[in-house]
């Protein structure tokens, strides 16, 4: 049966690939973005489509669309990008989580909530488990998005306990691919951009902590499944890929691939409550979901590299600041 579902953020990186599976599947799909730190063209190839629909509009206010089903992706992502606004990045997050959970209590529809492995903060537990219940701090530079995306959490398990609300939370760890704003200060995107270009690659710190990347595709693949789960299980569920690299490492890898003559420097210091090791424990996702990742991460990076090179980097603009 052919089914209405709501993507908040679904003109964003993962969003606007989100979507389109989502139109592929046959689905009706209602695309909600205020175009923060998106472009159109992320989305451009869908408008002609007649299952899809974009409409502007800032999560924060309230929306009235009748819906089964609801992605809720809308927020700024990177940390440069969410540290922008920090108050508009927690209202985002806690105003956004309300009024997609009213919505959602009112018609019925089921809510899928992008959380994130910040909720973990800089931990003390490796691999994270779903039951580990972090280390963040709550004053710092980015406690507007960790904190913001834990009360969206408990948010969501409120709706559900009060109110019935079928809830279900994936907890993303750190995902790239072709699409990431090219100038959104993420590591992937800053190694690709600076390596392309021979600037110097810019470790913060000295490279030793670790991340461990998930290429889009396989993100997609356990966002749908989650979302298609019968009733019961609302996770919260750990999505990402196991392997786990230093950051060096990843320049290293960076470099090789794009055969760039660019050296590797110590550009900074690590940035404030940057956490020094992310590792997702994906036991649960392969569990409820049958799902593991597929892609590794050189195949990743070599599909991601020929998308910034194909693409204009100049046709990016940056977060508008009137946001
Ligand atoms: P992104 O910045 O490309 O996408 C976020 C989208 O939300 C953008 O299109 C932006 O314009 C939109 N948005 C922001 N504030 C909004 C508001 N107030 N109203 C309406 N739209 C708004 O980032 P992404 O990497 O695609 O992330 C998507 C979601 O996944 C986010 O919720 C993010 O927290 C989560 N997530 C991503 C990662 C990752 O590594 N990519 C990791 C953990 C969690
Ligand atoms: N980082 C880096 N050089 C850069 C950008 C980021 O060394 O040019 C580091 C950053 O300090 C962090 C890691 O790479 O330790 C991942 O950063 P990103 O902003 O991509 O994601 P997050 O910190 O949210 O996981």
């Amino acid at each position: 049966m052919i089914r209405r579902i709501l993507v908040t953020g679904g003109a964003g990186f993962l969003g606007s690939h989100l979507c389109e599976r989502l139109v592929h599947d046959g689905q009706d799909v209602v695309c909600v973005d205020n175009l923060f730190t998106s472009q159109k063209t992320n989305i451009a190839q869908l408008l002609c489509r007649p299952n899809f629909e974009f409409i502007r509009h800032d999560v924060t206010h309230p929306m009235f669309l009748e819906v089964d089903e609801i992605y809720n992706l809308a927020c700024p992502a990177a940390p440069g990008h969410y540290q922008y606004n920090p108050i508009k990045t927690m209202k985002t997050s806690v105003l956004g989580a309300i009024n997609v959970l009213g919505m959602a209590k009112r018609v019925g529809a089921k809510v899928l909530h992008a959380s994130t492995s910040e909720v973990y903060g800089d931990p003390t537990v490796h691999p994270q488990p779903e039951s580990y219940r972090g280390n963040v701090n709550p004053i710092g530079p980015r406690a507007c998005y960790d904190e913001g995306k834990r009360a969206a959490e408990t948010l969501m398990f409120d709706y559900e306990r009060q109110n019935g609300v079928d809830v279900r939370i994936v907890r993303i760890f750190n995902t790239y691919g072709p699409r990431m704003h090219p100038y959104d200060g993420r590591v992937v995107s800053n190694f690709i951009r600076q390596a392309l270009a021979g600037e110097d690659i810019t470790l913060y710190g000295d490279g030793s902590q670790t991340r461990s990347f998930c290429y889009r595709d396989d993100l997609v693949e356990a966002m749908v499944r989650m979302m298609d789960r019968p009733p019961g299980f609302h996770g919260p569920v750990n999505i990402g890929n196991p392997g786990e690299f230093t950051i060096r490492e990843l320049a290293a890898l960076v470099v090789e691939l794009t055969g760039a003559n660019a050296n590797i420097v110590q550009a900074r210091a690590l940035p404030e409550d940057d956490p020094l090791q992310r590792q997702p424990d994906i036991t649960l996702a392969r569990e409820k979901l049958d799902w593991e990742p597929t892609i590794s991460l050189r195949d990743g990076l070599a599909r991601t590299i020929e998308w910034f090179r194909s693409v204009d980097l100049g046709a990016f603009r940056a977060p508008t600041p009137n946001y």
